[in-house]
């Protein structure tokens, strides 16, 4: 058993529904264990600013059920220089801080295993980001909601595309991967699925139209991940535009609506039990690590292999795409 007496938790990166339901576990966890817990603002450029605070179990009562996250993030240029992480190490020790539980992306953890290497203080991270880019991790937390909010947003969608015989382009998020795009996909039940891991062929994005034009489909949805080759999706339509009119076609950029909302009962609870392993492995001595979640099990991560592999994009379910198309 590490010898542990206080943590510090915080959010970085991009906000994803579920951080706070992380925050929250991390915090009763510890209070459980007899530990003291300091939450900090605003990622590591609070760190560096020492906008510290000390959490009680009531400091994360009713923030379950809310997105976005109740310590703020923040994306911070000085952590990423030597004199800002000495800064915020200052910080960490003036507040007695003795581990600390990163709850964000790949840059958020690149950024604390440096801290660890260069101070020693250990540290654990727990996936909060929606685009579930993350290689060790089967999901990341916000990723469940997101989704969710991607399926309701082109289930309406598709009641206009119907009632007027149109095609849409709907563009989601995910950066360089198209994770989001293709679990969305299949959920609603979309015509076809554009991601930057695949390459995309007009020609043939054409060709799955045309026949479906044929078989009597009135409608159509593409979704487009952001990231994808061809460009984005008033880009793609444009290039479709050029040779296929049997529908009036339409786009809509879905958005920073993904981003936010209700976390989903998934990411809560995932999130959750997340929170609580990211702080029994601190107690258990691990440091560097990442917390993921693999068929369903818990399991600990190097941050290396998280930060540094690429996640394979599920090759069943890119063929279900086609096959129910
Ligand atoms: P998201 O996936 O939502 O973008 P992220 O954690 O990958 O989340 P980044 O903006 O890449 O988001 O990183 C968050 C913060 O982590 C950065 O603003 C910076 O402070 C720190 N960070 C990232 N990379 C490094 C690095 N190489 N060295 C030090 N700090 C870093």
């Amino acid at each position: 058993m590490a010898n542990l007496k206080k943590i510090a938790v915080l959010t970085s990166g991009g906000d994803a529904p579920g951080m706070n339901a992380c925050v929250r576990a991390v915090v009763r966890s510890a209070i459980n264990n007899g530990l003291s817990v300091n939450g900090i603002y605003r990622g590591y450029q609070g760190m560096i600013e020492g906008d510290f605070i000390q959490c009680e179990k009531h400091t994360v009562s009713n923030i379950l059920h809310r997105g976005g996250t109740f310590l703020k993030t923040a994306r911070s240029d000085d952590f990423r220089t030597k004199e800002g992480r000495q800064k915020a190490y200052e910080q960490l020790q003036a507040n007695e801080v003795d581990a600390l539980v990163v709850i964000g992306g790949d840059g958020s953890f690149t950024g604390a295993a440096i801290l660890h290497d260069e101070f020693g203080i250990p540290v654990m991270g727990c996936p909060g980001t929606i685009d579930n880019d993350l290689f060790g991790t089967d999901f990341t937390i916000g990723y469940d909601t997101a989704v969710n909010t991607v399926v309701d947003a082109v289930d309406r969608i598709r009641d206009t595309a119907e009632s007027h015989n149109r095609l849409f382009f709907v563009e989601v998020m995910g950066r360089d991967a198209g994770l989001i795009a293709l679990r969305s996909g299949i959920a609603s039940g979309a015509e076809a699925v554009l991601i930057p891991e695949t390459v995309t062929y007009i020609d043939e994005l054409i060709e799955t139209l045309h026949t479906g034009y044929l078989q009597h489909k009135t409608s159509a949805i593409i979704i487009v991940a952001e990231g994808d080759d061809e460009g984005g999706a008033y880009e793609i339509a444009e290039k479709v535009g050029k040779k296929f009119n049997s529908y009036e076609t339409k786009v809509t950029v879905l958005g920073h609506i993904q981003r936010g909302g209700r976390p989903s009962a998934y990411d809560r609870v995932m999130a959750s039990r997340m929170g609580n392993r990211a702080v029994e492995a601190l107690l258990r001595g691990e440091t560097n690590k990442m917390v993921g979640i693999q068929r369903n099990e818990l399991v600990l991560v190097p941050f290396e292999k998280a930060i540094k592999h690429h996640k394979q994009i599920n090759q069943e379910l890119l063929n279900l795409v086609e096959i129910l198309s």
